[in-house]
């Protein structure tokens, strides 16, 4: 006999139009629910993007189906992808079962559910039943019982998880009463079904109350089905959808580059995002495409100190103005529905070091970044709203062209006692070495500076400085909502390197580096602009610097947020430091993509917010504990904020800051 689907079986009539009647209802449910929420994200400014439709494809495939990020880790990722393919396949084994029997059976008289293609159906539906029963297991025991800080536990969570559990077990219950009334010889392909239709018989249940039973439990989960098609966006099963559309949506921008506000249009009222609908459609799907899955809570260093501040709180916010509005959205009353200040509260917002952990870690691509200096935008730029001593670094920048404000003619006082060329006076060299405000005024960072130029003469570099043309390039200040200083500082800037002949801008400073490679062809000015580590690793990589003396040192490399996350630099400063002889380099349990931010990036640097313990210290503690003696870094704010680590908690004598063009300065002699 040949082994096929007896689809309907026991089923009457009337039940299997009950059936399409319930399901189609529950699923007009959902697309009515979707279209009105569609319509809402749409109130935002701007429009979703549907560009490079390939590439797009692309990222949902390997972030939604394959879900890269999520199976990173171990736990979840089983959990995960378990309860995902198993309500894929499930749902396409369903949809196969009705589509044979209601078009290929009853139109057309060809069974596809027979023979060896239908063992094969019924072996990979039970596995995937199995994978989906221990998947939600897995999701329910971490969410009840050891449940990380970062997860939550809510009403609507307990309700998808229960529901979705509740409708995998009566679809196998109703398997397992249909086998052990009609026992067909190929049921043990069905093998979990089989297994409980062994359990069935064994408690003597007759076969009129198997097929009684059968029927009960065929209306119950055809039922359950309809009823989760219909609430599915109100419970976080929403993610299903939500998700995939987000990350299809989500934008190609670099990631170290912001979105520049047109300063010129003079029809825009505001600048910035104060009221819900001046979110973009795709900030505001962020807020609905969240599975709140707290991977950026838990990497964000803002949340570990102790401030205001958790990122999955704020695209949650998103969610909740949205939610709150909807009513004012719908009619029209876009003027009334206030997101800053009166659902996210500034203090949050000022307390983020745009360090992009979170963004890295987001399994569906959110960029809390974004969102958040948009709303530090609104809070600078409509309100004038800035915490007291960033508005000083502020006013100093514009007026003196640094944020410390010293005297502009002081700007090569760091140089002095070396004879270093100005571009003003060459007007052409291969290499304009930008030093920076950090470079040219704080202490550590002048001798950067000067292992800098040390480095250039011993290589033999066409190299030159621009002096007192260079003015601070403000993109802390862009960081900080100030678009308008920002757009000044590198309007003037763009002026003065347009003056000279150069080929490369090389500078030691990430921040810097981020915004002239990323940024600057926002304002139509691109240039060739190099990192000092990867400067540095290729001279001496192609024998420029030979560095002549050994180093017996314990060296733990800090990565910059500007230069790793922003720009995926890893490997350059690291083969730098590993060019030097006797040199062992030694990494700290977070370092590389997933490096924690030494809490000085976002205009953190130029103010404070209250943090306990604070970011530079948790992460000084981490490089401690590797027990090397130096803590290696490529950033001016990383080494400020290090040492100043270093000093309040009086280590200086156990740890030495140093920023790697001084290591390898001291390699030369
Ligand atoms: S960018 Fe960094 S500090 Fe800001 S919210 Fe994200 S993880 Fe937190
Ligand atoms: S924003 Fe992203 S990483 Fe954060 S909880 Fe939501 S889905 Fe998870």
């Amino acid at each position: 006999m040949t082994p096929f689907r007896d689809t309907y079986w026991n089923i009457p009539h009337w039940a299997e139009i009950l059936l399409y009647v319930v399901q189609g209802l529950g699923v007009a449910i959902l697309i009515g629910k979707l279209y009105l929420r569609t319509r809402l994200w749409l109130k935002g400014q701007g429009k979703l993007s549907f560009d490079q439709p390939g590439k797009r494809i692309g990222r949902v495939l390997r972030f939604a189906v394959a879900q890269v990020r999520i199976a990173r880790e171990q736990y979840s990722g089983i959990m995960h992808l378990s309860v995902f393919f198993a309500f894929v396949m499930l749902f396409i084994g369903t949809a196969l079962a009705t589509v044979d029997y209601d078009i290929g059976v009853l139109l057309f008289d060809v069974k596809l559910l027979q023979g060896d293609f239908y063992l094969i159906y019924e072996l990979v539906l039970d596995f995937f039943t199995v994978a989906g029963i221990v998947g939600l297991s897995l999701a329910l025991l971490r969410r009840a019982t050891f449940r990380p800080d970062r997860l939550t536990y809510s009403f609507g969570f307990a309700v998808m998880l229960w529901l979705l559990l509740i409708e995998v077990l009566s679809g196998l219950l109703l398997e397992s009463f249909r086998l052990a009334a009609l026992q067909p010889p190929w049921q043990t392909w069905s093998f979990a079904g089989y297994a409980v239709s062994r359990g069935l018989l064994a408690l003597g249940i007759g076969p009129r109350s198997l097929e009684t039973a059968h029927l009960a439990t065929w209306i119950f989960h055809s039922s359950l089905t309809a009823f989760i098609y219909a609430v599915f966006l109100d419970l976080p099963l929403k993610h299903i959808i939500y998700s995939p559309l987000n990350i299809f949506f989500s934008s190609f921008r670099e990631a170290g580059a912001l979105a520049p506000l047109d300063l010129e249009d003079e029809t825009i009222e505001t600048f910035g995002v104060g009221q819900i609908t001046d979110l973009t459609p795709l900030q505001l799907l962020n807020g609905d495409a969240c599975t709140e899955c707290g991977r950026c809570q838990a990497a964000c260093p803002a949340y570990m100190a102790g401030t205001p501040l958790n990122p999955k709180q704020i695209i949650l916010d998103i969610q909740t103005g949205l939610n709150r509005y909807t009513p004012q959205l719908r009619s029209g009353q876009v003027g009334d529905v206030p997101l800053t200040r009166e659902i996210i509260s500034p203090e949050a917002l000022w307390a983020c070091t745009t360090c992009q952990a979170c963004v890295f870690e987001c399994p569906v691509l959110i960029g809390h970044v974004d969102s958040i200096v948009d709303m530090r935008r609104y809070l600078v730029l409509m309100e004038g709203d800035v915490p007291e001593l960033l508005a000083t670094a502020m006013t100093q920048a514009e007026r003196a062209g640094d944020p410390w404000g010293n005297p502009r003619g002081s700007r090569m006082d760091w140089a002095e006692g070396l004879n270093v060329p100005l571009m003003s006076e060459k007007k052409k060299a291969d290499v304009l070495y930008w030093v920076g405000c950090a470079g040219a005024y704080d202490p550590e960072s002048q001798k950067t500076a000067r292992a800098m130029i040390k480095i250039f003469e011993a290589a033999g570099i066409d190299y030159a400085v621009l002096g007192d043309e260079e003015r601070c390039n403000c993109e802390w200040a862009r960081r900080a909502g100030n678009e308008y200083l920002y757009q000044e500082a590198t309007h003037s800037n763009i002026a003065v390197f347009d003056r000279y002949e150069f080929k490369t801008i090389v500078t030691h400073c990430p921040h810097c580096f981020n915004t002239f490679k990323n940024e600057y062809p926002q304002f139509g000015s691109s240039y060739d602009v190099e990192h000092h580590s990867t400067y540095i690793a290729r001279l001496l990589r192609e024998g420029y610097l030979k560095p002549a003396k050994r180093l017996e040192r314990a060296i733990t490399f800090h990565d910059s947020c500007y230069l790793g996350r922003y720009n995926s630099l890893y490997d350059d400063p690291r083969g730098a430091l590993k060019a030097i002889e006797g040199v062992r380099l030694i990494e700290m349990s977070r370092s590389r993509e997933t490096g924690l931010c030494c809490g000085g990036g976002g205009a953190q640097v130029w103010f404070e917010t209250h943090q306990e313990p604070p970011v530079n210290e948790i992460r000084l503690e981490e490089a401690m504990a590797t027990g090397a003696g130096t803590v290696a870094a490529a950033c001016p704010f990383c080494t400020i904020m290090l040492s100043s680590a270093a000093q309040s908690k009086g280590v200086t004598e156990e740890v030495a800051v140093r920023d790697i063009a001084l290591i390898v300065a001291e390699a030369l002699d």
